[in-house]
């Protein structure tokens, strides 16, 4: 099963295909089908997936040679990438798929829609500075207008889109095969479940994950005076160094095994677990994609911060052949975007995380954290315009420059988190 292709290169194929053979290998028992799960899923990562967001470039179908992070995915794409990651954590008990999860749920889906949502765009990619619906054909690989956010266009991306956050707010408590409760990705909720020998406990939740550090899960649901033993396991993700756990505001010795830190308890009403999970700059270079540079700040990506400007259009003019929106919809109250860049966006980074600041913002009143606005964390950082990157002929930005491009002068630039900008850079030419 160690093959070096795939009976199909299509950007939503292949992300709903991760979950099949591990699906499969529960029925078969065959370890080869668990194999081919991990073996896709390096195959693809490794050659097209050299990029910030937890995707990897395809555009409709993945080509040779197309691997620079101007290539993007569709909307369902992440849906089912991010519901394949969810499958995959269930059946293989591997955190691997978690991390990935959070990648695709923060950095890439986000910015797939309008902040409204009523309106998405076929394709997103980690670099796109130009939102249009131009045809950017043959810079990749579908022929029409699937860069503008159209609320009629891409039938199967607006049956798919709405889909994402559902099924990750399923995945938010899960059972463990020993009767405990496993937290393993972090948002607020409350959730009811049925512990030990059948008791039912309530976890409430809260926390503004992955904008806050902090993760505050209350028990409840239990008689007055009745306590019930099981384990409560919390998920330590690998990007953070010192997380630390309480319980009632005592710290406690735990172990982590694989990633999981188990507490084994006799738990009552109101018993408090307060976890905090440090997030720092880190840094990711993409030798295959010429050195390019992204920065994270805990599991968020950051892009440029680049001054978005919307154009109204017309939805049924922009719309695809095979769109069939509803009869008598009134377009006017449906309007399409068109998204163009205000300020430059073809910054080289000076990638020296020590000379980057991270500023913290308020968490949003209407607790929607993914626009220029309302985006929690900003970090300054510094930058210089590569000279010649530019757009081509159709506005799709050019692949990324060599290192002999010339740089200009450095500057300050902000970034902001890739799920909250629409328009684009998270891969990053290095100053040098
Ligand atoms: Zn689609």
């Amino acid at each position: 099963m160690q093959e070096s292709s795939l009976p199909n290169w299509h950007n939503v194929n292949v992300a709903e295909c991760f979950r099949e053979p591990a699906e499969y290998f529960l029925v078969s028992k065959d370890p080869a089908a668990l194999h081919a799960t991990y073996n896709n899923y390096s195959l693809i990562r490794r050659i097209y997936g050299q990029v910030p967001g937890g995707m990897f470039g395809s555009d409709e179908n993945c080509r040779h040679g197309y691997i620079d992070p101007r290539q993007g995915t569709e909307t369902c794409g992440f849906v089912e990438q991010m519901l394949s990651d969810e499958i995959l954590m269930a059946q293989t008990g591997d955190l691997l798929w978690m991390e990935n999860l959070e990648d695709v749920a923060f950095n890439s889906y986000p910015a797939s829609m309008t902040e409204d949502l009523r309106a998405l765009r076929y394709l997103t990619c980690p670099n796109q500075v130009q939102a249009d619906s131009n045809n950017h054909n043959p810079g990749v690989d579908n022929s029409g207008p699937f860069f503008c956010m159209n609320p009629f266009s891409s039938r199967c991306c607006q049956h798919n889109h709405s889909m994402g956050w559902p099924y990750y707010s399923q995945n938010l408590m899960l059972a463990s095969a020993d009767g405990g409760a496993a937290c393993l990705i972090y948002a607020d909720c409350k959730a009811t479940l049925k512990v030990a020998d059948g008791q039912t406990v309530t976890i409430d939740e809260q926390t503004h994950y992955p904008f806050s550090e902090d993760i505050l899960l209350t028990i409840g649901g239990l008689k007055k005076n009745q306590t019930v033993n099981f384990p409560l396991y919390l998920r330590i993700p690998t990007w953070t160094k010192g997380a630390h756990v309480t319980v009632n505001g005592k710290t406690i010795d735990c172990q982590v095994h694989s990633g999981l830190l188990q507490i084994q308890n006799e738990w009552k009403n109101g018993d408090e677990v307060k976890l905090y999970l440090p997030m720092r700059l880190t840094k990711r270079v993409w030798a295959l994609n010429k050195n390019s540079v992204s920065i994270n700040y805990g599991p968020i990506t950051m892009s440029l911060l680049i001054k978005e400007r919307y154009e109204k259009k017309d939805s049924r003019e922009t719309a695809i052949g095979d769109s069939h929106w509803q009869e008598g919809a009134d377009a006017s109250k449906w309007p399409t975007f068109e998204i163009y860049a205000d300020s430059p966006w073809n910054y080289a980074l000076v990638e020296n995380l020590h000379s980057m600041k991270v500023e913290k913002r308020p968490w949003p009143e209407n607790n929607y954290p993914f626009n220029h606005e309302n985006t929690p964390i900003r970090i300054k950082a510094r930058g210089a315009c590569v000279e010649g990157w530019g757009q081509d002929a159709t506005g799709l930005c050019q692949i990324l420059p060599d290192a002999r491009a010339r740089r200009g002068k450095v500057e300050e630039i902000t970034l902001i988190p890739m799920g909250a900008a629409r328009l684009r850079i998270s891969a990053f030419p290095p100053m040098r």
